[in-house]
């Protein structure tokens, strides 16, 4: 839709370019949730396509990935042999209600900045021990680790004007075995429920990430694979009533029910 209330469009080329920031500025990614609806209280777009990031650093530390990167980009990276876990990231890529054009503009940033608990790319980058490399205006650059960095429903932890600069995935994490397990209540609709676990190659160990049922990522990490009540009894503990998130896209019962009956599908895969 067109934003009537947008006046200007900036487009700096280097980060010194960006303006001090002011109140109805925005940062503009792909588009994709800023032109869906009215944005009454923004009267400046900051576009960040024109500070041209390389998309997607590959490195024996692991992989960077560029807050503009595009979904598009992610989904069609190619990652080297030993990254069990890289499967991850075209499973996250179409876990997302998505069109042609919401694949290929969104940004991966800007579906993290978006905070939605159906946020596939903040699923994919808690799963995978992401940090997050954050720009505060007039500030030093700072590290957030993907868990904490969503507070809740479409909350973080960005300051006015501070920009998600870059995703980093750990290849200790991209070595890991993994099982994935994803509902919707319409097909090809927003998630209701995204778990993930990972396990070591060789360790005993096992993290569980549950995302979309519950408002921000919440994990689980054992030392050693628990039984299956065990493992009922850490969600149980860890989330509490009110973090299970109730919304169109499925009842709060419903996604608690989903999350219970992935994780020990989840738990036997990985056994
Ligand atoms: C039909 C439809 C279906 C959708 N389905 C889903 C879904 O299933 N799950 C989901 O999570 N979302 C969904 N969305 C919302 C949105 O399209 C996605 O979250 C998308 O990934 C946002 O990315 P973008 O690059 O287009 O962000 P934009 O729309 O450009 O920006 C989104 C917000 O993030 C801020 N922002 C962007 N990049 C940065 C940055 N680097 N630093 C700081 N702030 C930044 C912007 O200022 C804005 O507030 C949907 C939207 C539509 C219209």
């Amino acid at each position: 839709m067109n934003l009537n209330t947008v006046t200007e469009v900036k487009r700096p080329t280097a980060t010194d370019e960006i303006p001090r920031w002011r109140e109805g500025y925005a940062y503009l990614a792909g588009g994709t949730w800023l032109f869906s609806t009215p944005q009454i209280a923004t009267h400046t777009l900051i576009d960040l396509e024109t500070l041209r990031w390389p998309a997607l650093k590959l490195s024996s530390d692991g992989l960077d990935i560029a807050a503009t990167c595009t979904i598009a980009e992610l989904e069609q990276f190619q990652a080297p042999a030993n990254w069990t876990a890289a499967p991850l990231l075209k499973l996250c890529c179409h876990a997302l209600l998505m069109s042609f054009k919401i694949y290929n503009a969104a940004t991966v940033g800007g579906n993290i900045c978006m905070s939605l608990p159906a946020g596939a790319m903040i699923s994919l980058a808690s799963a995978l021990e992401g940090v997050y490399t954050l720009w505060p205006q007039g500030g030093k650059p700072r590290k957030v680790s993907a868990l904490e960095f969503v507070t809740g429903n479409h909350m973080n932890v960005l300051g006015p004007g501070e920009l998600l600069r870059s995703i980093h995935l750990p290849a200790s994490a991209l070595e890991k075995r993994f099982a994935f397990r994803r509902n919707s209540l319409t097909h090809l609709g927003r998630s209701a429920a995204l778990i993930v676990g990972t396990r070591s190659q060789t360790g005993e160990d096992l993290l569980l990430t549950i995302t979309a049922s519950t408002a921000r990522p919440m994990q689980l990490g054992f030392d050693r694979l628990p039984s299956a009540g065990a493992l009922r009894r850490a969600i149980d503990a860890a989330v509490k009533d009110a973090d299970w998130f109730d919304d169109v896209h499925g009842s709060a019962p419903y996604k608690r029910h989903l999350t219970y009956y992935y994780a020990e599908q989840i738990r036997t895969e990985l056994a």
